[in-house]
């Protein structure tokens, strides 16, 4: 996650509930007992997905300090409530159609929440009886919130959880598909969000995530999907349609992406670019120029009360 939008996928290797992997897989992670006074050379990753195409265009420095210097960067507590969401969403499309209901998701969730009790991130939220209880409460209402959106004894299920790996516009993708489901007009790729939805001007740049993902399907299945969509939860489903188009205008732009990451990995110069998202960087107490920012922010009254980097910069 990596954003204040709670995105339903997560870093592997980092929760027992993940389900996506470190997508820019930039080198190997510092060995134990490394200190921050070694130099990591920056290596050209080997692969780029959505979100860390999208941490790098936020901000190049945050990338290296995510893939390359891979400084920790636990999910919230929004993010997890959001995976344990996202992983009974998972096993509720896997069953039977007509045994999916709400009372088999209670169940599923009874069940994925013994596997969360144990999770090393959700135990270092280290959260009272009432934080849990607000936790549960806020991972129950992605989950109901399915039900806001459609009926899914109607979805006729391809796959979940699919790994698509491939190369597009010369670019070796990741990513992880979270629903692919067929209907009377093709195949739709779909993503769970469990976030707030963004305002209807940013909506269609939220999309093109899923648009990469239809496009890496395309390639490897030799079908172009019908639509993309972004299903968020309890609020509403944003869709394109996947034209030949809309597919070379996103794998362009990720190519551009690619070659600048390429280019940055060669010269190891990755600036920081401080903006509105610094109150929510991870790695905000490593970066002078970020914490300036988050103060600059605070004293104007433009950033919010919660932004997790508030307690460092203050
Ligand atoms: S604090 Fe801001 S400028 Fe610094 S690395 Fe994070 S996003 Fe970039």
């Amino acid at each position: 996650m990596e954003s204040t939008d709670a995105d339903l996928g997560a870093d592997p290797g980092q929760s027992l509930l993940s389900t996506a992997g470190l997508e820019a897989d930039a080198g190997a992670p510092p060995a134990s007992g490394e200190t921050d006074s070694v130099v990591h050379i920056p290596v050209p990753p080997k692969h780029l997905s959505p979100s860390s195409a999208s941490v790098f265009r936020q901000c190049p420095q945050r990338w290296k300090f995510r893939y390359i210097d891979r400084l920790p960067d636990p999910p919230g507590e929004a993010a997890l409530a959001g995976t344990f969401a996202h992983r009974v969403l998972e096993d509720l499309l896997s069953l039977e159609p007509q045994d999916r209901t709400m009372d088999r998701a209670r169940a599923l969730a009874t069940e994925v929440w013994s596997d969360m009790q144990d999770d090393r991130d959700f135990r270092a939220l280290e959260l009272d009886p009432d934080g849990v209880r607000n936790f549960k409460w806020a991972a129950w209402r992605a989950i109901e919130g399915l039900w806001d959106l459609e009926d899914p004894k109607t979805v006729e299920l391809i796959d979940t959880e699919t790994e698509v790996s491939v190369e597009i516009g010369g670019v070796p993708f990741i990513g992880y598909i979270d629903r692919v489901e067929s209907t009377a007009d093709g195949l739709v790729i779909s993503d769970y969000k469990s976030g707030r939805a963004p305002g209807r001007r940013f909506s269609s740049d939220r999309l093109e995530q899923v648009l990469l993902y239809a496009a890496a399907f395309a390639e490897l299945q030799g079908t172009l999907p019908a639509r993309a969509r972004l299903l968020y939860l309890g609020q509403r489903i944003d869709e394109a349609e996947v034209t030949a188009e809309n597919i070379g205008e996103v794998t362009e732009r990720l190519a551009d992406t690619w070659e600048e990451l390429l280019r940055r990995s060669e010269t190891g110069e990755f600036p920081p670019d401080p903006g509105p998202l610094c109150g929510w960087c991870a790695f905000v107490r490593h970066c002078p120029e970020g914490l300036a920012e988050v103060e600059r922010r605070h004293q104007a009254g433009s950033l919010r009360p919660d932004a997790p980097a508030l307690a460092e910069a203050v």
